[in-house]
């Protein structure tokens, strides 16, 4: 595993005990060229997910992406994280059992806003208002700019 901080392939895996309920094993690693620390899990993967959006392009469903939306979603929120953990493994599970590995990005935005409806009302709100109101829904890191606070706009002229 390459190490992210300083690009070296050559890093050490400390330790590695189950997470999420036996779900994934968390490994904690170690580069010895630059004494960066970093974590990886690894999960089984029933099958290759690919994500058919809105303007018909494919793409590798990716889970970083799904996880980066709901933890927007759920920013402040009283939920543990190792909640938030189990309910992006139950999102993808149900995915990988819809029977077919290509799957509409809008039903993923489906799958999603069912599963925090029933988790946090706050959270729910906040994806759904971002995902209905946003009608060309084709990639989750649109969401996640959505959820965002709003930059500030150009200077008014005087
Ligand atoms: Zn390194």
């Amino acid at each position: 595993m390459r190490c992210p901080f300083c690009g070296n392939v050559d890093t050490q895996v400390k330790d590695s005990r189950p997470a999420e309920d036996h779900v994934a094993i968390r490994r904690r690693r170690f580069c010895p060229a630059c004494a960066g620390r970093f974590t990886t899990y690894e999960r089984v993967q029933l099958r290759d997910l690919v994500v058919i959006k809105k303007n018909q392009k494919r793409e590798p469903f990716d889970r970083d992406k799904l996880e980066r939306s709901i933890r927007i979603a759920l920013q402040k929120r009283p939920i543990e994280p190792e909640r938030v953990d189990q309910m992006i493994s139950g999102i993808v599970r149900r995915l990988e059992s819809l029977g077919d590995a290509d799957i509409p990005s809008d039903k993923i935005g489906e799958i999603v806003m069912e599963t925090l409806a029933r988790i946090d009302t706050v959270a729910y709100v906040r994806f759904a208002s971002v995902y209905k109101n946003f009608q060309a829904a084709d990639d989750f890191e649109d969401f996640v700019s959505e959820l965002r606070p709003p930059e500030p706009g150009p200077e008014e002229p005087a």
